[in-house]
């Protein structure tokens, strides 16, 4: 469900069955000529909502205000947008706690943007995974106060801990494709411009693939809704593993 069209009592329901909440975390960025700036967010708005049809989810409304970076192409006329990731933390942290203290104990945010980097962490991941454990731990502290970890009521914490549970789960950030995917992964190549054919066409403009430039979109008039469909169906895959009830 989307979180806007929630009445109080759907959203009661959705947190005691422990619904997954999932926030669509991304950029708006130069994506070539023939694409468009938000891709990276696109690809995980519409594979939620995909995922929507088939489980029980929350789906926030997205952010698409990460740390693009001018990375790839300055802002002017391009239409890349940057945050920067110490503005991001403390947004992240508020948008956290507040959604830890409606209920919601099973958060996930999901973000394609530099993700080929997710384990080490780029701007945008780091700064909303800061602020989940930021949020974590003021939650816990207003909750059951100072010293609540090392209260007599925590002494099974290990054994809980090794079986499973974990405070810190409360809140997850992952990437949208997992760093064994079989698929493209680029920056406006084949890779993401299939994915756009299949998701959401109209942000690609095939008239403009002659007007590129550059040497990272050299392979996006290759692309294909066809190619689009198999990324599609190993992120819905990811998506089913990570989105659990
Ligand atoms: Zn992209």
């Amino acid at each position: 469900m989307r979180y806007e069209l929630m009445l109080p009592h759907q959203i009661r329901k959705a947190i005691a069955e422990n619904w997954p909440v999932a926030l669509p975390l991304g950029v708006l960025e130069y994506h070539g000529e023939h694409m468009a700036v938000g891709m990276d967010t696109l690809a995980v708005v519409k594979t939620l909502e995909l995922f929507e049809k088939e489980r029980d989810v929350v789906i926030l409304p997205p952010f698409y205000y990460g740390a693009a970076s001018y990375a790839v192409a300055p802002p002017e006329g391009s239409g890349s947008v940057q945050v920067g990731g110490t503005a991001l933390a403390p947004f992240g942290e508020e948008l956290f706690y507040s959604l830890l203290r409606i209920g919601f104990r099973n958060i996930h945010a999901i973000i394609h943007h530099q993700t080929e980097n997710f384990a080490a962490g780029m701007p945008t991941d780091l700064a909303f995974k800061t602020a989940g454990r930021q949020a974590i731990f003021r939650f816990l502290e207003k909750e059951r106060g100072e010293g609540w970890w090392g209260s007599q009521a925590m002494a099974a914490y290990y054994a809980e801990h090794a079986e499973g549970s974990n405070f810190f789960n409360w809140v997850q950030v992952h990437p949208l494709m997992s760093a064994d995917m079989k698929y493209p992964f680029d920056h406006a190549g084949i890779g993401e411009t299939s994915l756009m054919l299949a998701l959401c066409p109209e942000a690609v403009d095939a008239a403009h693939f002659g007007d590129n430039k550059s040497w990272y979109t050299a392979s996006a008039p290759e692309a294909s809704a066809e190619l689009g469909q198999k990324g599609v169906a190993m992120i819905m895959d990811h998506l089913r593993a990570i989105l659990r009830i």
